[in-house]
């Protein structure tokens, strides 16, 4: 692998969008699959978006020691897989993992050549309507996903970028300039 590219986003941030629109400029980037015990959203494709698996599942990779990083985010566990990352190594990929702020940290202290990125909203109150607007989200994971924005914003401080997402072609644009 030639470099690991961590991004990292308070939910609704629109990060998604951003690394999707810089993966179609530059499609030779690979995307970590990440495995979740989180329910599929609708437009969500198995294996692509994520590999959905059960609770039982997901323990069992804990147990027989499969993931690179893995933590719980709202009510939920989410997980990269280390054979996932070694493929990237072995075919000498970049590699971009879309992950939270804590599992960032984590890879960071095991791979310390890896470039941290931080998405941040232009303002709290945008990125709470922006969460509303997906309709993706009970009311009740709408203020744990809140909740867990101030503890992000506070990791954020140790990573190596902080991109503010005011405009889409902004951010790509700032994405392209670390990454590049
Ligand atoms: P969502 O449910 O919105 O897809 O993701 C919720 C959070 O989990 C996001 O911050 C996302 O970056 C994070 N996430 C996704 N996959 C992983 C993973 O493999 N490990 C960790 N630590 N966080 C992940």
């Amino acid at each position: 692998m030639k470099k690991l590219f961590v991004i990292s986003g308070s939910s609704g941030v629109g990060k998604g969008t951003v690394i999707k629109a810089f993966l179609e400029k530059h499609p030779y980037f690979k995307l970590s699959v990440s495995c979740t015990t989180r329910k599929k959203r609708e437009g969500e494709i198995d294996g692509v978006n994520y590999f959905f698996i059960s609770q039982e599942e997901f323990d069992k990779c804990v147990k027989n020691d499969e993931f690179l990083e893995w933590a719980e985010f709202s009510g939920n566990k989410y997980g990269t897989k280390k054979s996932f990352v070694e493929d990237c190594f072995r075919n000498n990929e970049d590699l971009i993992l879309e992950i939270d702020t804590k599992g960032a940290l984590n890879v960071k202290k095991i791979m310390p050549d890896s470039v941290l990125i931080f998405i941040a909203p232009p303002s709290v109150e945008e990125l709470e309507a922006r969460l509303r607007g997906r309709h993706t989200e009970t009311e009740d994971a709408i203020q744990r996903r809140l909740a867990s924005i101030k503890l992000e914003m506070e990791n954020s401080k140790h990573f190596d970028y902080i991109i503010i997402n005011d405009k889409v072609e902004h951010a790509v644009k700032n994405l392209e300039e670390i990454i590049l």
